[in-house]
């Protein structure tokens, strides 16, 4: 079995993979795609030291910073079972089981995309999902946020300071962010809220987004706003469905942690996306990955199991 097997690949799992191999003992990765979310990104300039790099580059790079250490690394494999107890077991959807004496969850999320035409075609050419992450990109230019919850209403704010001007489109009647943030929100000079608003497609010249349509819900007439950037804040959501049943999950998915990484269950740990921990950067996961496996390490220099 391992000391500590992680389950992802992505800045959370890597840095996890790092610091428990650092400790000399036995590590194992199980990945679906190593590198995670980042392998989806263009420009990253907010990783603390590295002033400006690409996603595939950052990928290749934990990828790389991993292997100078005896890590198993077991690529393209999903995980769909955590069955907790003395050895920890993870089944495989090839059929495999692997056990861990410790195990790491740092299976990510993703966002939740509004699946109308032009999304995929235009996505980081317009079509972004991140506001910390992207929002520099459109200074000074016109763009929506699509989504009037508390994230959509943030987004809205954040922008506002950044680009020209932000639409920010909601399918409901009203926006359901709380009060004090929608108050922030209107408050602004260069923001349009409109509400009853079903998005119905992302316009773009072929090569990069010029415009969204959207249809007013209440006169059923079809709107078109000019724009070179939308920003979609409809939902981030962790990937834990395999883990339903298994440990505590918070009312939105997410894996519950205390201070050190620990779930609910003893000898699991969980770092990045994928847990309760707010602001979800690449930052944030790789530091959340190093403190969940000095957590499991701290946990198997007291735990019985040999
Ligand atoms: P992830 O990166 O999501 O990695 C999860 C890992 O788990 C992957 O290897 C995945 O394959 C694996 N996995 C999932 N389910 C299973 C399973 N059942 N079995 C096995 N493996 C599984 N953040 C920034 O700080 N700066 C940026 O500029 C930035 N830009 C972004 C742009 C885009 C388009 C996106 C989508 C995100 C961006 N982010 C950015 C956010 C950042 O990518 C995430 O916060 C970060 O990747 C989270 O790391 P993680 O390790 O927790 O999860």
């Amino acid at each position: 079995p391992y000391d500590v097997l992680i389950v992802g690949g992505g800045p959370a799992g890597a840095a996890a993979a790092v610091y428990a191999a650092r400790k000399g003992i036995r590590t194992g990765v199980v990945a679906e795609r190593f590198g995670g979310q980042v392998l989806d990104t263009n420009a990253i300039e907010n990783f603390i030291s590295v002033k400006e790099t690409d996603g595939p580059k950052f990928a290749a790079a934990l990828e790389e910073h991993v292997k100078t250490y005896d890590v198993d690394i077991m690529n393209v494999q999903r995980a769909e079972k955590l069955i907790p107890g003395k050895m920890i077991e993870v089944r495989l959807a090839n059929g495999a089981s692997l056990k861990g004496k410790s195990v790491i969850l740092a299976t990510g999320a993703r966002w939740r995309n509004i699946n109308v035409p032009g999304e995929d075609e235009y996505r980081n050419a317009g079509v972004a999902y991140c506001p910390h992450c992207d929002g520099p990109l459109f200074k000074g230019k016109d763009v929506a946020v699509i989504g009037g919850g508390n994230s959509g209403v943030e987004a809205a704010i954040d922008l506002a300071g950044v680009v020209r001007h932000v639409t920010l489109i909601e399918f409901a009647d009203e926006l359901k962010a709380d009060a004090v943030l929608q108050r922030k929100l209107r408050s602004l000079s260069n923001v349009d809220v409109i509400v009853s608003a079903q998005t119905t497609e992302i316009l773009g010249d072929g090569k990069k987004v010029n415009g969204l349509t959207y249809k007013d819900r209440q006169s059923g007439e079809s709107k078109k706003v000019d724009l070179e950037g939308v920003f979609i804040q409809i939902g981030l959501v962790p990937n834990t469905e395999w883990l339903k049943g298994s440990l505590s999950l918070s009312k939105f998915g997410e894996i519950e942690i205390d201070a050190k990484g620990q779930t609910s269950v003893p000898g699991v740990f969980a770092a990045g996306d994928v847990t309760t921990v707010p602001y979800k950067q690449i930052v944030i996961a790789a530091g959340d990955g190093a403190k969940a496996a000095l957590g499991a390490f701290d946990h198997l220099i007291r735990s019985s199991v040999s």
